[in-house]
């Protein structure tokens, strides 16, 4: 390597410009093959970095967001759930929401693509440089049970109070101790108008109850949470269920086929 090569690549560095490093050689060769200017080639390198960090941060904020399985929009087929509003969705997915800090609820039974809407939605603002945490909600009370005794509640609350949006996906699946369900209202309460929400539950409004299991506290929640908020209700039979089902079907015609 040529003396002034290497404290090029220093400098670089030091600037914290590893794009420019890796590509400042190739595109010199590609600028003068091509006689291009000094800056046309400046600016190759320029958007390269830029580009190259813009990615960088959108998969920070994927790991953050702690997604326990990817799951894209793209892949979901809108044609298998005749209520959901494609249109709708994908105008969420733009995420006006988050801005204005407004709840979403998803609410159905089991197998019908909650949880995969929500991970899409999410994954789309982390591609906008939003914050995003994804909790299941049994999951998210252990931790600010765990949070309380350890005496950094306060912390806790203020960590998640910094992200944009949060998921709590499959609430009511398992109905949570009084101060398990005290200590999500607080949290709801605290993140309300300020940090939008994706909840995912199985549970009809009326149902509320029996997770929280306080009656005024579910309302209270209830009323925070609905005011303003974005429900989608999700309606049929499962997806998987239905796919199997479909297979099935499928088999038996081929094999009927075979056996005439
Ligand atoms: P829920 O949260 O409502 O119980 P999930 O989102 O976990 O349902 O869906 C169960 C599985 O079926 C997941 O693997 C999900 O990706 C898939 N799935 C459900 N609905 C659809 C759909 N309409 N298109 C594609 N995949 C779907
Ligand atoms: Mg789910």
């Amino acid at each position: 390597m040529q003396p002034h090569q290497n404290s090029l690549e220093n400098y670089l560095r030091q600037l914290h410009l590893p794009t420019f490093v890796q590509n400042y050689q190739t595109y010199a060769q590609d600028a003068s093959r091509a006689n291009l200017s000094f800056e046309r080639y400046l600016l190759a390198l320029c958007d390269a970095e830029m580009a190259q960090r813009e990615a960088n941060k959108v998969e920070r904020a994927i790991a953050q967001a702690k997604f326990p399985v990817m799951k894209d929009l793209a892949t979901f087929d809108f044609e298998a759930v005749k209520d959901i509003p494609k249109q709708r969705v994908l105008e969420l997915a733009q995420g006006d929401y988050i801005t204005k800090a407004e709840p979403i609820i998803l609410i159905g039974s089991p197998g019908l693509g909650k949880t995969h809407i929500a991970t899409g939605l999410a994954l789309a603002a982390c591609k906008q440089g939003k914050r995003v945490r994804f909790f299941s909600a049994a999951n998210l009370v252990n931790d600010l049970l765990a949070a309380q005794k350890d005496l950094r509640l306060s912390k806790f609350t203020t960590h998640i109070g910094k992200f944009d949006l949060v998921v709590l996906d499959e609430l009511g699946f398992i109905p949570f101790t009084r101060d398990g369900s005290q200590l999500l209202f607080q949290l709801c309460s605290d993140l309300n108008e300020r940090v939008s929400i994706i909840v995912t539950t199985n549970l009809r409004f009326g149902e509320w109850n029996q997770v929280f299991g306080d009656e005024k506290m579910t309302a209270a929640l209830l009323d925070r949470l609905t005011h303003k908020a974005h429900i989608v209700e999700f309606v049929g039979e499962s997806y998987r269920f239905r796919q199997r089902m479909q297979q099935e079907e499928r088999l038996g015609r081929e094999n009927k086929t075979e056996v005439s």
